[in-house]
C-alpha cells in the first residue's frame, strides 16, 4: 500500500460527483494499491445532499476509503489535497450572456484558486471538470500564484474518448484500436477533433478523413454536440461518461499514458503550436506520470489549422472577458 492521498471533490452532490465519488472509492481513480481521503467541497444548500452520499459511501465499506469530510468552505475543503477535482460550476441560466456566465464562475473558481494556493500540498495537481473548463481553470490557475502552472488542467478526455469511439465506428476497429486521438481548443462546440494523426488498427486516420463528408458532416459535429445529443436522448447530461472521462485523465496523469499513444488535455500554454502563452489550450500530450508534455511537431494542413485557428481565437476572446472583469 502507498500513503493515502488526499482527494478534494467540488460539487460533490451533483451528478457528475454521484458517479465519480464511487469509482474514486473503488480505487479506480488512483489504482488499487492507493488509499484515498476524500474532502468534499458543496454551496451549504447542497451540504445535506453530500451528507447522503458519504453515507453511501460509508455503505460501500471499500477497503481503499480511508475518510469523507464534507465542507462548505474552500479553505478547509483544499487542506492538504492532492488532488482537487473541480466539478461543480454555475450552469449556464436562460438569457444570461457569457460575461454573465464567466463572473458566476469566477466568483467560485477565484476563491478556490486561492483556496488551493494557500491550503493545498506542495504536489497538488488540478483537474477542472465545470464549464466553462478552459476559463475556469484559467482563473483558479490565475489564482494560485504559488502553484505551478503545469498542475492545472482542463478536460477535453470525454472529447477525446467520444472521438475515438466515432473513428473506431467509422473504421470498422474496435475503440481499443484507435490511438494518436487529438482535441485541440476550447472544450465547447468550436473544438477540433484531429483525426488526421490517429490510427484505427492498420489505416491511418489520414487516409479514413478521405471520406471528407464523413469528416466534416459527421464526424466533427458528432463530437462536438455529442452532450446535446444525449442530453436529447436520455432527458439528463451525460454524467456518467463525464466521470469516466475525469477518471482517464487522472489516472493517466498520475500512472503515465500508454507508450506509442497519447491523450487531449487542456493545459497552460507556453506557446506551443503558435497557441499564445498562458491560454488554457486542449493539446495532445503524453504523461511520465509525473506530468503532462505536449506532443511536438504535429503538421497540420489547412482544413485543420483553420478549426484550431478558430477554436483559439474563442479562448482567447473568453480570457479577455475573464481579465476585463478583473478576474486574472
Ligand atoms: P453536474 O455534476 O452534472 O455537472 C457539473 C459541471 O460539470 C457542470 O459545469 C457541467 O457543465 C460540467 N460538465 C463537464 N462535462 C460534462 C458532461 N459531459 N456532462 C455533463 N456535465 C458536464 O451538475 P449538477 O448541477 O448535477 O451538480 C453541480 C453541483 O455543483 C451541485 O451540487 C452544486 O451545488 C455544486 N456547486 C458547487 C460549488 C462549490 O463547490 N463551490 C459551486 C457551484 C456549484 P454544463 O453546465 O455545461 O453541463
Amino acid at each position: 500500500m502507498t500513503p493515502p492521498v488526499t482527494v478534494t471533490v467540488t460539487g460533490a452532490a451533483g451528478s457528475i460527483g454521484y458517479s465519480l465519488l464511487f469509482r474514486t472509492g473503488a480505487g479506480q481513480l488512483l489504482g488499487s494499491d492507493t488509499p484515498v481521503r476524500l474532502r468534499l467541497l458543496e454551496i451549504p444548500s447542497a451540504v445535506r445532499v453530500a451528507e447522503g452520499v458519504a453515507m453511501e459511501l460509508d455503505d460501500c465499506a471499500f477497503p481503499l476509503l480511508d475518510s469523507v469530510d464534507i465542507f462548505d468552505d474552500p479553505r478547509q475543503a483544499f487542506e492538504g489535497a492532492n488532488v482537487g477535482l473541480l466539478v461543480g460550476a454555475r450552469p449556464r441560466g436562460k438569457g444570461m450572456e457569457r460575461a454573465d456566465l464567466l463572473q458566476a464562475n469566477g466568483a467560485i473558481f477565484a476563491p478556490q484558486g486561492r483556496a488551493i494556493n494557500d491550503a493545498a500540498a506542495d504536489d497538488v495537481r488540478i483537474l477542472v471538470v465545470g464549464n466553462p473548463a478552459n476559463s475556469n481553470a484559467l482563473i483558479a490557475a490565475s489564482n494560485a500564484p504559488d502553484v505551478p502552472k503545469e498542475r492545472f488542467s482542463a478536460m477535453t478526455r470525454l472529447d477525446h474518448n467520444r472521438a475515438i469511439a466515432q473513428l473506431a465506428k467509422h473504421a470498422g476497429v474496435h475503440q481499443s484500436q484507435v490511438r494518436r486521438m487529438s482535441i485541440w481548443g476550447n472544450h465547447s462546440t468550436t473544438q477540433y477533433p484531429d483525426v488526421f494523426h490517429a490510427l484505427a488498427g492498420d489505416r491511418t486516420g489520414a487516409e479514413l478523413a478521405q471520406d471528407a463528408a464523413w469528416l466534416e458532416h459527421d464526424f466533427i459535429p458528432t463530437v462536438a454536440r455529442r452532450g446535446a445529443a444525449i442530453i436529447e436522448a436520455r432527458g439528463a447530461s451525460s454524467q456518467a461518461s463525464a466521470a469516466d472521462a475525469a477518471i482517464d485523465h487522472v489516472r493517466d496523469w498520475f500512472g503515465g499514458t500508454p507508450s506509442g499513444d497519447w491523450t487531449s488535455a487542456a493545459v497552460w500554454s507556453t506557446g506551443h503550436y503558435g497557441v499564445p502563452d498562458g491560454l488554457m489550450c486542449s493539446f495532445p500530450v503524453t504523461s511520465d506520470g509525473k506530468g503532462w508534455t505536449v506532443v511536438d511537431g504535429l503538421e497540420h494542413g489547412p482544413f485543420s489549422q483553420a478549426r484550431i485557428d478558430a477554436s483559439i481565437a474563442e479562448l482567447v476572446e473568453e480570457r479577455e472577458a475573464v481579465r476585463a472583469l478583473g478576474l486574472i
